[in-house]
């Protein structure tokens, strides 16, 4: 995800926008079933509301974009980064590693990477409708954020639990 452009017409936007939020459901599903798998019934619900809200927020901007041409943004340009690994990770390989400090990790650095999509759309547009809707979604990816700063504090396990396992069979049920 690294627009060297300021985008400058509203399809472009918000055809990354609907790409960005769909993917960010599809991860927290993934996340919310590793959870399941690791008995964080708590965690996982928060992060299928969030899917939710993704989901939800896509919606809503297609419906926006009603009639509209919209560009085809592939789906790997917003792929989630872990920030434990210098590459984008299959989200699979990590299943059985993961505890919920880490997923919040995950989570939280995706959506200040989100935020800092749209903030600077925002900051960069000349176009006014633009600017209005990015600095909204802005303001959204915020929210989030503190929400899953908030979670980070309450939980109790450290990201110092999660450890590449070379044998992960072993792995405890
Ligand atoms: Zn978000």
């Amino acid at each position: 995800m690294n627009l060297q452009q300021p985008i400058a017409d509203m399809n472009t936007f918000l055809a990354y926008a609907i790409t960005l939020e769909e993917e960010a459901a599809e991860r927290y599903d993934e996340l919310a079933d590793a959870l399941e798998i690791h008995n964080n019934p708590k965690v996982s619900r928060a992060f299928r509301t969030l899917a939710e809200f993704g989901r939800k927020h896509a919606e809503e901007i297609i419906a926006l974009a009603a009639g509209l041409d919209l560009p085809n943004i592939s789906p790997w340009e917003f792929e989630w980064d872990d920030p434990e690994s210098p590459e984008t990770t299959s989200m699979d390989a990590v299943h059985y590693l993961m505890n919920t400090a880490h997923a919040l990790e995950i989570a939280l650095a995706n959506e200040l990477r989100a935020h800092a999509f749209y903030h600077r759309i925002s900051q960069d547009t000349r176009d006014a409708e633009i600017k209005r809707i990015a600095a909204d979604f802005a303001l959204e990816e915020k929210e989030h954020v503190a929400l899953l700063k908030q979670w980070i504090d309450e939980c109790p396990d450290s990201t110092e639990d999660w450890r590449f396992d070379p044998d992960p069979a072993n792995l405890p049920e």
